[in-house]
C-alpha cells in the first residue's frame, strides 16, 4: 500500500466534491436522481464545470450537451489525452457511479496545475451527456455526439412524458444545429483514460482497492413488442386466449436459462422494463411490451444465446397466438483496453506498490464509445457488494484516493512524454 507522503493528488478535496455533487436530486440518505438533461444534471453541471474552471481549465457546454474542460499543453496541436466520464444518474441511483470519474479528472488536473507541470497536449476533462441512457432508452449519447457515431432519428427519441431528445436539448440550451462544427476530428483525440467503480464483486472478491480494466463486453439492447387479443378475464377460456404477458413471462423464463448454460461462463441476460397493455385486472393482457440486456466479453457465445432466444421468441407466439416485433436499440461487440496503456498503468502501480488485478467490464461506459476512435484505458474502483445503481452503492475514500492517483500518474506520463500515445 501507498504511504499517505506518496499521494499526490488531494484526497480531501475529491471526497469533499463527490459528497457536494451527491447532494444534487439526492433522494433517500444516500441515493442520486439526476436524469439526463433534466434540472437536476443541469445543475450537476453547472456545479462541475465551476470546479472545472477552479482547477484551471476552461470550461464549456457542446451542442450534446457534453461539459467540456481545457487545459491546454504546450503543443496544443498534439492529439488530446481526454479523461472523463458522466454525471448524470439512474432514477435510483448511487453517488459514484460516473461521478469518481469526472470528479477524479479534475482532480488530476488541478493536481498538476498546483505542481507546475504543463503538459505537451492539451487535457480535456469531459463530462459527458446521458450515458446511463434510462431517459431516452438509448445511452452515450454525448460521447456518441462528439465522435459522429449519431443514428438517424435519435432526436425524436421520447422519454415516458413524450418530451423528445430534442426538446430536451433544446431546453438544457443546446442547439442541434450546431453539432457538425463540434464533432471531433479523426486523430484529434490521443487517448482517453477513465476511472469508474467496478460495479461488480470481483475487486471486492479479490481483495483489491483497485483493477486495471482489460476491456468492456458488448451490450446486446431489445425491446420486444407481443400482441395478442384483449378479452374478458372472466368470461375467455383458457384454451382460447391470446395473453400477450404470458407468452412475455416465458421468454423472461427462459432468457435466464439460456444465460446460464455455460457454467462459469460471464453471459449475463435480463429483462429489466416491462409495459402491459390495457393494464387491467380483469382484461386478457393484449399488448406488452419489454426490454431485453443481454452481454458476455465472448461475441459468439452472445450471438449464440441470442439466436437460441429469438427462436423460443418465435415458438412462444405461435403457441399463444401472439405476433411481435423486437426492435435493435444496440448492439455492441466486445472492445479492449490498449495494450500501452495497460502497461503504462500496471507500472505506474507498481510504482504505489499496488498490483491491480485485470478484469472485464460487464457494464458498457463512456470508454466503449471512445474506443472506436483512440486508444483507451480504465482503471476500476473496488465497490461494497458489487451494488451499483442502486442508493446503497459505496465505494470507500481510501480506494476512490488509489483509483485517482494512478489517473493521476498516469495521465502525467502520457501527457508530458513527448510523443507519449504510443501505436
Ligand atoms: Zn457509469
Amino acid at each position: 500500500m501507498p504511504s499517505a507522503s506518496q499521494i499526490q493528488i488531494n484526497a480531501s478535496r475529491l471526497q469533499q466534491r463527490i459528497q457536494e455533487l451527491a447532494q444534487i436530486g439526492k433522494i433517500g440518505e444516500t441515493g442520486v436522481c439526476r436524469l439526463a438533461l433534466s434540472k437536476e444534471d443541469r445543475e450537476g453541471v453547472e456545479l462541475v464545470k465551476s470546479w472545472m474552471q477552479e482547477a484551471g481549465m476552461e470550461a464549456s457546454i457542446d451542442p450534446f450537451a457534453n461539459l467540456i474542460g481545457v487545459l491546454k499543453g504546450s503543443n496544443p496541436d498534439a492529439p488530446i489525452l481526454m479523461l472523463g466520464s458522466h454525471v448524470d444518474s439512474q432514477p435510483y441511483g448511487g453517488r459514484f457511479d460516473g461521478a469518481i470519474g469526472v470528479l477524479g479528472a479534475i482532480e488530476v488536473v488541478q493536481t498538476l496545475v498546483e505542481e507546475g507541470i504543463t503538459p505537451e497536449c492539451n487535457i480535456e476533462v469531459v463530462a459527458f451527456c446521458d450515458e446511463e441512457g434510462c431517459r431516452f432508452n438509448k445511452g452515450l449519447f454525448g460521447v456518441r455526439g462528439m465522435t459522429g457515431k449519431l443514428e438517424a432519428n435519435e432526436l425524436e427519441r421520447t422519454d415516458k412524458n413524450g418530451i423528445t431528445r430534442r426538446e430536451a436539448l433544446v431546453q438544457f440550451g443546446c442547439d442541434p444545429a450546431d453539432f457538425e462544427s463540434y464533432v471531433y476530428q479523426e486523430g484529434r483525440i490521443g487517448a482517453f483514460l477513465e476511472l469508474h467503480i467496478e460495479q461488480g464483486p470481483v475487486l471486492e472478491s479479490l481483495d483489491a482497492p483497485i483493477g486495471i480494466v482489460s476491456g468492456i463486453s458488448g451490450p446486446l439492447w431489445l425491446t420486444v413488442e407481443m400482441i395478442g387479443f384483449a378479452g374478458h378475464a372472466g368470461s375467455v377460456p383458457m384454451s382460447m386466449r391470446q395473453d400477450a404477458l404470458l407468452g412475455c413471462a416465458k421468454i423472461i423464463v427462459a432468457l435466464n436459462e439460456l444465460v446460464r448454460q455455460e457454467p462459469g461462463a460471464p453471459t449475463v441476460g435480463t429483462v429489466g422494463s416491462l409495459s402491459v397493455f390495457p393494464d387491467s385486472r380483469n382484461i386478457i393482457p393484449e399488448k406488452v411490451s419489454f426490454t431485453i440486456d443481454l452481454r458476455d466479453i465472448d461475441l459468439r457465445r452472445r450471438n449464440a444465446v441470442e439466436a437460441e432466444l429469438l427462436s423460443v421468441i418465435e415458438n412462444v407466439s405461435r403457441e399463444h397466438g401472439l405476433t411481435y416485433t423486437i426492435r435493435e436499440d444496440t448492439n455492441s461487440e466486445p472492445r479492449y483496453c490498449a495494450n500501452w496503456i495497460k502497461q503504462s498503468l500496471h507500472q505506474e502501480a507498481a510504482l504505489m506498490g499496488l498490483t491491480p488485478p485485470e478484469l472485464m467490464s460487464g457494464p458498457f461506459h463512456d470508454s466503449l464509445t471512445m474506443s472506436y476512435v483512440c486508444d483507451y484505458g480504465m482503471i476500476f474502483v473496488r465497490c461494497l457488494e458489487g451494488i451499483s445503481h442502486n442508493p446503497k452503492e459505496y465505494a470507500s475514500p481510501e480506494d476512490i484516493t488509489l483509483g485517482t492517483e494512478l489517473l493521476y500518474r498516469t495521465a502525467r506520463r502520457v501527457a508530458t512524454e513527448k510523443g507519449g500515445f504510443q501505436p
